[in-house]
Parts: structure tokens; C-alpha cells; sequence
């Protein structure tokens, strides 16, 4: 039997348990100047099977300097909520130690400002890397231009990383034909937001660069869409994953064919490749 590639990646756990730390954190003016305990329990996630080959600490993350990196980290901020202590928290340590790719963080207050007995309260989050194919395509102006800004746009978000960037072909308009040329390609985003915030960083990227919906498949711009974000397939107001149209549109499959070929649709049950095939088969 082949597992799907995910199955096969084998992430390892390294725990660390109720480290104490002395902390700002609260909704409370007394809170913020006078500080209280904080303990925080994590779980790191991580590929540990260079370090374990090399038995090479360098391959691996240092749980001391972790300890000393989350101590810093409470110590620094000040936030009215520990929702907010352990979301930013867990995005710090992911951004901080790049071999992490998935982290369980629980950050519990002791001493809580509530006046009945209890033994501490806590917030735990989950948050790791997310891997998302954006298909991209301009048709005004330089399209080049608006394409390799958009690129630099997206890399100036602290919690997305471009990761492949394919081809740009130049294509005949799709829907509306009566507008110029299009020029189309795909990148792969590793990120840190989830689909509806990734959503919101397209929208406001396509803004900045003068995106204006006067028509459904009008000219623009240039055009942010989210074709695949890991295996999720969602089905919401405003965001459908994986894209609704890519396995008909050759414009979109050709260039993620050469980032991610093996890549599998996860509702078609087929390769970009096989779907690209398919495609182009049907236009010829
Ligand atoms: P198409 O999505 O057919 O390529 P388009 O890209 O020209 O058309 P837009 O005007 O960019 O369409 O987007 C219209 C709406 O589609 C957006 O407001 C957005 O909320 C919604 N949408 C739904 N699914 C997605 C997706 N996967 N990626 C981007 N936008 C999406
Ligand atoms: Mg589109
Ligand atoms: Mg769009």
C-alpha cells in the first residue's frame, strides 16, 4: 500500500511542561504593573530524523534556548488576554525556530483574578504551517510589474514564506474574451493564517495594486486566487477550496503542474500532472 505523502513524514514531539515564567499579561491595570505566574506547556512537532542521524543537536531544536526564547517572549509583550498570549506566542516559536512545523501550546494563569478556588486557567492553541498553491494572473499595464509586486507584497507578511514560484505564460482571456492578453502563473506559500485570513492578505494585496471589480472576468490588475490550501476542501460564503474552476482552466494547471505536479487534488483524487493532462488533452 502507498500512504499519501503526508502519512509518510514522520514528525517527532519534543514536551516541555509547565515552565514558570513571570509575566504582564492581563485585562486588569493591577495585572499589567504588579505581574503574576504564568506556566506554559508545549508540544513541538518536528522532523528529527537528520539530528537523529548525526545525533547533532545543530539538526534539532535546542529545548533549553526554547525555554529562554518563551521567557524573553512573556517578559517583553503585554497582552489583555491570554488567547492573544498564545496565539502570538505559538506563531513566535514557529516564525523563531524554523524546524518546528507544528506546535500545542497551553498557557495557564494560577492565579487568575477570580474569586472562587480553582487551580489555574488556561488557553491552548494549535497553529502550524500551512501549505497553500496561488494561482496569479494580470492583464493590464505591466503585468509583469504587478505580478513581482504582489510576489513582494505577500513575502513582507511576517507569517507567510514564498516558497516555489512557477512560469509566467501568457494566455488567451478566459469567460469574457473580448480584453488583452493574460500573463498566468502559480506560487506555493507556506503560511501561518488560516484560509479566511490568507483570503483577507489576497484581497488586500490585490487593493494595493489597484484591483477593481467593475466586472466578473474583467481585466485586472492582477487576481490572487487560492487553488489549494493543504488537503482542506471548504465550502463557505466567500472562499471555496480547492478553487472551484482550476481543473478546467489549463492556464492555472500548467504552471502549478511544474510546482506541484504530484500534488493531489483532494476531492478529483487526481495528480495536478494527471489533471493537466486531462486538460490539455480536451483542448487539443
Ligand atoms: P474566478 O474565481 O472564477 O477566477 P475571479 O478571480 O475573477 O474569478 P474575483 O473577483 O477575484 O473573481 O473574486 C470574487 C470572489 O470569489 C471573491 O470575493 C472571493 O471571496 C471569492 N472566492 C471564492 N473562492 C475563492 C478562492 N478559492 N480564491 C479566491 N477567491 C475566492
Ligand atoms: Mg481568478
Ligand atoms: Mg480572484
Amino acid at each position: 500500500m502507498i500512504l499519501p505523502a503526508k502519512e509518510v513524514r514522520q514528525l517527532d514531539k519534543i514536551s516541555i511542561e509547565n515552565l514558570e515564567v513571570y509575566a504582564y499579561h492581563g485585562v486588569y491595570p493591577e495585572e499589567n504593573k504588579l505581574g503574576q505566574k504564568f506556566f506554559l506547556s508545549l508540544q513541538l512537532f518536528i522532523d528529527t530524523n537528520r539530528a537523529v542521524g548525526q545525533d547533532d543537536l545543530m539538526q534539532s531544536v535546542n529545548y533549553g534556548e526554547v525555554c529562554f526564547f518563551l521567557k524573553d517572549w512573556m517578559e517583553k509583550n503585554t497582552f489583555c488576554l491570554i488567547e492573544t498570549v498564545a496565539d502570538r506566542l505559538a506563531q513566535a516559536v514557529l516564525l523563531q525556530y524554523p524546524l518546528v512545523q507544528r506546535i500545542i501550546l497551553e498557557v495557564k494563569k494560577p492565579n487568575a483574578p477570580v474569586s472562587l478556588p480553582l487551580e489555574s486557567i488556561s488557553v491552548t492553541v494549535e497553529r502550524q504551517w500551512h501549505r497553500v498553491y496561488v494561482g496569479v494572473g494580470s492583464n493590464m499595464g505591466n503585468r509583469e510589474g504587478f505580478i513581482r509586486s504582489a510576489l513582494l507584497l505577500l513575502e513582507q507578511q511576517r507569517n507567510c514564506k514564498l516558497v516555489r514560484v512557477s512560469n509566467l505564460f501568457a494566455t488567451a482571456p478566459y469567460g469574457y474574451t473580448e480584453q488583452p492578453e493574460f500573463l498566468n502563473g502559480c506560487i506555493e506559500v507556506h503560511t501561518l493564517q488560516n484560509p479566511q485570513q490568507f483570503l483577507t492578505t489576497l484581497h488586500n494585496i490585490e487593493q494595493q495594486l489597484g484591483r477593481e471589480r467593475t466586472m466578473h472576468w474583467g481585466p485586472r490588475t492582477i487576481d490572487l486566487d487560492i487553488l489549494l490550501y493543504d488537503d482542506a476542501v471548504l465550502d463557505m460564503e466567500n472562499l471555496t477550496v480547492p478553487h472551484i474552476d482550476m481543473q478546467n482552466r489549463l492556464f492555472v494547471l500548467k504552471p502549478l503542474a511544474e510546482i506541484a505536479g504530484f500534488v493531489r487534488h483532494p476531492l478529483l483524487g487526481k495528480t495536478i500532472a494527471q489533471l493537466c493532462e486531462i486538460a490539455e488533452k480536451r483542448q487539443n
